[in-house]
Order: C-alpha cells, then structure tokens, then sequence
C-alpha cells in the first residue's frame, strides 16, 4: 500500500466512523477567520461566547472591528482568554486589509493563494495553523492545516512526517493527497473529532475506527490483554505492603513508570 493509499484509508475509515463534520461552524467568511484567531489556545464553546458578543453589538466585520478600540474589542473577546493578545491580532488583520484591499474581506480572499498566505503570515498573531485554517475554510483553497491532533494521531499510526516542522508535516499530505479543498476540509476535520473524543492523550484504541491499522493501538491492546492473562497469582503486592513504602520511593517508582510508558509509546509511534 502505497503512502497515498495509506493517507486515503485512515480518511476513509474515520469518515464511515463519524461521517461529515460540516466545517467551519461560521455564517460568513468573516466569522470563521474571527473564529480561526480567537480559537487560538481557546476551547471552541468560549470562542462562540467571544463571536456572540461581537454580533451583539454588531461588530462582527472589518469596519466594525474597526471602530471598536482595543480595549472595548480586549473586553467583547475575554470568554476567548488571552483577551489583550487577541484583540491585538483582530486589529493588526483588519489593519491589513484596510491598508492592502480598502478593508474589503473579499478581495483579500480573492487573492493567488501564496500571495493570500503570504500576507496573513506576515500579520502579527497568525501563525501557519491560523493562515492554513483561513485559507481552507475562509477561502476554500486546499491547504492542509496542521494541528497537534494531526501529529499525534499519524504519529501513532507510525505516518509521522521525516521532520517535526510544520512544512513536513504539511507536504506528508499534500504531496500524497490530490489539491481538493472538500477533502483537505472534512480531512482535518474528522482528524480533530476523532484527536478529542478517541485518540486522545490518554487513547481509548477500544473500538477505535482505525485500530486495525494502528501499531500503536495493537501494541497497547496487546499490552493489556497480556497483563490481565500473565500476572500471576499471589505476585502483586497487597495494597498495604506498597502504602507502606517511603514516600520519596514511591514517588520515584511512579516517575520512572511514566517515563518507562513515554517511551513505550515514543518509540511504537517512531515504528
Ligand atoms: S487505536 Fe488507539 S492509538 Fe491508534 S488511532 Fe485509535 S485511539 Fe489512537
């Protein structure tokens, strides 16, 4: 199987699992790039209370964030958190296409797509998961967006890109994947669903849609089902006898484990 075949087959898997996710939750173009800055280290349901303020005192667009100053823009974003830093960024984007397309949203939009990702790296806060989110579903262009969902599941289904750069792991799919903006959406999409509900820091590999391709996910199924069967009776230590351990000694013991299981799974990811 080839790479691209490989790419196919987790993307074909996860949308039988969860089937479309209907992205970017946003009425206009403008309120997903709003969107895209505020989710920023931000859970999604306070960057919808941010987005409800701004629509409350319609806001929600270039000339209306425009006339907002920063610190009455800083106080609608606060559900959002890091509230100065966000309003800060909203300014500098629309400030940008005030000054390069008359404060018309579309026309920035409109925009070569290496010209349009050009000018939103180049704006202060946006960095290239923000572009790449802006582009794809502000823009619809095919970009992939990167995220750390996305490096930790293909790390685990032994996909990792040679390189830990953004670009590396953005080529692993768009060198290997046809430029299809409608992919490259539910793509990340299903990626996100499934990072926050199943292949999450701890994974629940249990019934995971993508098990029967995941190393990882059969080394921890293994794991488990060779710990319930081997350990024998009257080998573990009774409850008591391990209370009684010195603190520091069971501190340590429960660190060198952790370490032991990073490992584990650092090296089953890099197979
Ligand atoms: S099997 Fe486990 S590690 Fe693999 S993708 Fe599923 S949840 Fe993640």
């Amino acid at each position: 199987m080839t790479l691209s075949d490989r790419l196919l087959d987790v993307y074909q898997r996860l949308y039988a699992a969860y089937g479309p996710q209907r992205w970017w939750p946003g009425d206009t173009p403008f309120e997903v790039i709003v969107g895209a800055i505020l989710t920023q280290s931000a859970a999604w349901t306070n960057v919808e209370k941010a987005i409800a303020n701004l629509k409350a005192a319609d806001a929600l667009s270039a000339s209306g964030l425009a006339r907002l100053s920063e610190e009455e823009l800083a106080r609608m974003v606060y559900p959002a958190g890091y509230f100065n830093a966000k309003a800060r960024k909203l300014k500098a984007f629309v400030e940008m296409v005030r000054s390069s397309f008359g404060g018309e949203v579309e026309r920035l939009l409109a925009a070569p797509q290496e010209e349009l990702r050009g000018l939103l790296l180049n704006t202060h806060g946006i960095g290239p998961e923000t572009a790449d989110s802006i582009l794809l579903y502000a823009a619809g262009r095919p970009t992939f967006v990167i995220d750390a969902y996305t490096r930790r599941l293909f790390r685990r289904l032994s996909m990792a890109a040679p390189q830990e750069s953004y670009e590396s792991w953005q080529s692993l799919f768009t060198a290997n994947l046809e430029a299809d903006a409608t992919l490259f959406n539910e793509y990340h999409a299903l990626i996100v669903r499934h990072g926050k509900g199943v292949c999450r820091r701890e994974p629940r590999c249990e019934g995971c849609p993508l098990l029967e391709v995941c190393p990882t996910g059969q080394a921890r199924m293994g794991a488990e089902a060779a710990g319930k069967q081997g350990a024998p009776a009257g080998k573990a230590k009774p409850e008591h006898e391990e209370a009684s351990r010195p603190l520091l000694q069971r501190i340590e013991i429960s660190l060198h484990l952790q370490s032991v299981d990073e490992s584990f799974r650092y090296t089953v990811g890099r197979l």
